[in-house]
């Protein structure tokens, strides 16, 4: 469908809705080409009415949050995104012991806010990148600890663009993700235990001086690429494959995680893809092992 048929659709919505959209400036690579739609509500209703309308019209229909695990490909991305960047996604409540937070809440600021109110659990994830509709839906973190074991609830807003609870037994979380494929998720309420808030620090600060020593986060612009295979580290795979500072043009693979790749300011989404590729049939001939994407590429 071109960008004015889509248009039409989605007419009576007025300045939210612009075409032809770069995204590169909204995902980490900062790289890629434009959202034929891009769709930014100010409120719950108005995102109600947009993902009603897409749902109804068969308009194909994403939501972007902070971009931390997408690629976009050159071409651009077919259909509606719909960013949830405005304040009204944004929100944090801290009631006792129960913290509920929009899905467009940063997972720094989320982890800031819990701190600050002597709520611990979610330090654990210092260092993890992008949003809340982002964390749940692929239930980040690590080793250390996953954003799914601290929910205890999530609201969603399904294709009629009703907004409906998901309980926590109604929700499954496992490694790099879960069973949340509602059309958007809305905000995550999780129960945290009580602790000072200086204890909550302190253990911040170790996390973070850990995960800056093993992660490249003094670049602009660096992905994490694949998921673990059961019982084996991706990154341990790739450098024993012999491939730390591989290069395809502008994209590098990390000496710091192998698992990460850096794209340098002149590089562009064909070298991560090519890049991407070449691990993967490298890591695949040494090790009979077959990596699988944890970023989407969209
Ligand atoms: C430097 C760096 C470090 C990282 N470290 C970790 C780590 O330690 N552990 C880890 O698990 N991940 C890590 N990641 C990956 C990334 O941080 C996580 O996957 C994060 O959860 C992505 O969140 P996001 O908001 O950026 O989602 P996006 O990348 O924008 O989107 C990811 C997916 O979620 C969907 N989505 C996003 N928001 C919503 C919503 N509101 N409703 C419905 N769907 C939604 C998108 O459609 C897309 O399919 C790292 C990434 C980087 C760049």
């Amino acid at each position: 469908m071109a960008a004015s048929e889509l248009l039409k659709h989605l007419e009576e919505f007025g300045e939210i809705v612009k075409p032809r959209q770069p995204l590169a400036a909204h995902t980490v690579f900062k790289v890629g080409g434009a959202a034929e739609v891009l769709v930014q509500p100010r409120t719950p209703a108005e995102l109600a009415n947009v993902v009603r309308r897409c749902f109804e019209r068969k308009l194909p229909m994403r939501v972007l949050g902070g971009g931390c695990n997408i690629l976009v490909r050159d071409e651009g991305v077919p259909g509606v995104i719909v960013r949830l960047n405005e304040p009204a996604f944004a929100q944090v409540t801290v009631t006792g012991q129960r913290v509920h937070a929009g899905s467009g809440v940063t997972l720094r600021a989320l982890i800031s806010e819990t701190a600050r109110h002597g709520l611990a659990g979610l330090e654990t994830l210092v260092g993890t990148v992008g949003t809340v509709g982002g964390a749940l839906r692929h239930n980040a973190g690590d080793r250390s600890g996953e954003i799914g074991h601290f929910v205890r609830r999530v609201e969603i807003m399904d294709t009629s663009g009703r907004t409906q609870a998901r309980e926590r037994d109604d929700l499954q979380f496992s490694y790099r993700t879960s069973n949340l494929d509602d059309p958007v998720i809305l905000a995550g309420e999780f129960e945290l235990e009580r602790d000072s808030e200086s204890a909550i620090v302190k253990r911040m600060r170790k996390a973070w001086i850990q995960r800056k020593a093993r992660q490249p986060f003094s670049f602009q612009a660096a992905g994490r690429i694949f998921k673990n295979p059961r019982g084996l580290s991706a990154a341990a795979l790739i450098e024993q494959a012999g491939l730390v500072g591989t290069r395809v043009g502008g994209a590098v693979v990390s000496d710091r995680d192998a698992n990460f790749i850096i794209a340098e300011p002149n590089a562009s989404v064909r070298d991560i893809l090519r890049l991407i590729d070449l691990v993967r049939a490298r890591v695949q001939e040494r090790f009979q092992v077959e990596l699988e994407l944890e970023i989407s590429i969209w």
